[in-house]
C-alpha cells in the first residue's frame, strides 16, 4: 500500500530524464528534489490541507509509513516527539505534514510561494505515452506528452466529456495539469490525492466538491435521522471496541469508531441513505472502505471490507448491499471498523447513532440488528 509513496529521487529521475517526455516545464521539476522518509514508531502523522496545526487534517499515515514529500515550509509545528519547532513539509500527493513526527527530518528545498498544493499523478499509456492537451477534452490539440507509468502533478479535478482508456475503464474526469489537460482514464492519482484532489472551478480556481443532488424519490439527503446496523435483519452483532477504545480508537480519525466482529464475507448494508463517495483501498491502512456520504459533510466509514459491491457516485438506501465484512488495510483479524467521519478529510465526527443501540457500544456485549435490508 505503500509503494506508490516510495518513488524517491530514482522515480522522479525517470520522469526527467524519460525519452518520450517533451514536457517543457519538466525543468521546474527538477528544483525540487523529493525526499523519501518515515513516520515515527508509535505515532499517526496527520496530514493538514495547509501548513499549520490547526488546518483541515485530509488524511493520515500510520506510524512506519514510508511517504515522499516535496518541499519544506518554514514555521513551527505543534508540541511533538522532537520538541515544538520543526518544519512542516509539502507531501507528493497534496497536503502538509509537521517534520516533528518523523523518523529524521530531511534536508529540503523551500516550498515557493506559488501555489496550490499539487497531487502527484502517474501516467497509464498501456505501453504509450499519454497526451496532455489544451483543453478538457481528446478533440483538444496535444500540447504534451508524458510516458507510461512517467509522473507528473495535477492539481484539480475537470469534468469534462466521457473518455474511454484501452483497458475499457471510462471517466468522466480530466486533470488540470502544469501543462495543460489529462484525461483520468489515462492517469493513476496517488493515494492521498485520489480522495483529496479539489475540483476546478470557474475560471480555474479549485473549489471544494458539493455533493450532487440526489433527486426526489431517492431518499433523504441530507440524513440526519437514526442509522442501522449495517448487517441483515435478525444478526446479532459483537462489538470488539467502542469509542475511545485504547487498541485503535485513540486519534483524531478514529475516536468516535466502533469495531463488530463477524465473520469474514458477512454482507454489509447500507446505515442510511446517501451517495457512495469512496469505494476503494486507499491505501490509509483502512483497506477497502466504502464511504457513503449522508450530505452536510457527514460520511458513513465502512472499513477493511473483504470486496466492496458498490461504486462511487451510487445512490443507496437503507439496507442495500455494500460489500462483504473483511480483515484488509492494518487490521488483526476480520470485523468492521466503523464510524462517522468527515467526507472532507475523514476526521472521526460521531459514534453512529443507532435505531438498535444509539450511540451506546459496549466492548464485549452484543447487539441485534433491525436492519430493513436482507
Ligand atoms: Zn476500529
Amino acid at each position: 500500500m505503500l509503494k506508490k509513496f516510495a518513488i524517491g529521487a530514482a522515480g522522479l529521475a525517470t520522469f526527467v530524464g524519460g525519452a518520450a517526455l517533451v514536457v517543457p516545464q519538466a525543468e521546474a521539476a527538477a528544483e525540487t528534489v523529493p525526499a523519501t522518509v518515515t513516520v515515527g514508531e508509535g505515532y499517526h502523522l496527520n496530514v493538514r490541507s495547509e501548513a499549520n496545526g490547526d488546518a483541515a487534517v485530509r488524511s493520515m499515515f500510520p506510524d512506519q509509513s514510508v511517504i515522499e514529500l516535496h518541499c519544506r515550509t518554514e514555521g513551527s509545528s505543534a508540541e511533538g516527539p522532537r520538541g515544538s519547532s520543526s518544519n512542516w513539509y509539502g507531501v507528493r500527493g497534496g497536503g502538509f505534514v509537521a517534520g516533528a513526527w518523523l523518523d529524521q527530518e530531511p534536508e529540503m528545498t523551500a516550498c515557493g510561494d506559488s501555489a496550490a498544493p499539487m497531487f502527484g499523478v502517474t501516467a497509464t499509456g498501456f505501453g504509450g505515452s499519454v497526451n496532455v492537451r489544451e483543453g478538457a477534452s481528446a478533440d483538444s490539440r496535444a500540447l504534451a506528452s508524458v510516458a507510461d507509468g512517467g509522473r507528473t502533478e495535477a492539481e484539480c479535478w475537470v469534468q469534462g466529456t466521457s473518455h474511454t482508456n484501452d483497458a475499457g475503464r471510462t471517466s468522466d474526469w480530466w486533470l488540470r495539469t502544469a501543462e495543460g489537460f489529462m484525461s483520468e482514464a489515462f492517469a493513476e492519482l496517488d493515494a492521498t490525492a485520489s480522495s483529496t484532489l479539489p475540483i476546478c472551478g470557474e475560471g480555474g480556481a479549485p473549489e471544494q466538491p458539493a455533493p450532487e443532488d440526489p433527486g426526489a424519490g431517492e431518499g433523504e439527503y441530507p440524513f440526519h435521522g437514526q442509522f442501522h446496523l449495517p448487517f441483515a435483519n435478525g444478526t446479532e452483532v459483537p462489538v470488539t471496541q467502542g469509542p475511545y477504545g485504547s487498541f485503535s480508537h485513540n486519534n483524531a480519525n478514529n475516536f468516535h469508531a466502533v469495531d463488530l466482529a463477524l465473520p469474514l464475507g458477512t454482507p454489509l448494508l447500507a446505515t442510511g441513505p446517501g451517495i457512495i463517495k469512496v469505494a476503494s483501498d486507499r491505501g490509509d491502512g483502512y483497506g477497502n472502505t466504502v464511504y457513503i456520504d449522508h450530505g452536510d459533510n457527514r460520511c458513513t466509514q465502512l472499513a477493511h471490507m473483504n470486496s466492496i459491491g458498490v461504486s462511487v457516485g451510487d445512490r443507496v438506501q437503507t439496507g442495500q448491499y455494500v460489500g462483504e465484512l473483511g480483515t484488509t488495510g492494518q487490521s488483526t483479524g476480520p470485523h468492521l471498523h466503523w464510524n462517522i467521519v468527515a467526507c472532507d478529510g475523514y476526521v472521526s465526527l460521531e459514534t453512529p447513532n443507532t435505531v438498535e443501540a444509539g450511540t451506546n457500544y459496549v466492548e464485549g456485549t452484543s447487539i441485534v440488528s433491525q436492519n430493513p435490508g436482507a
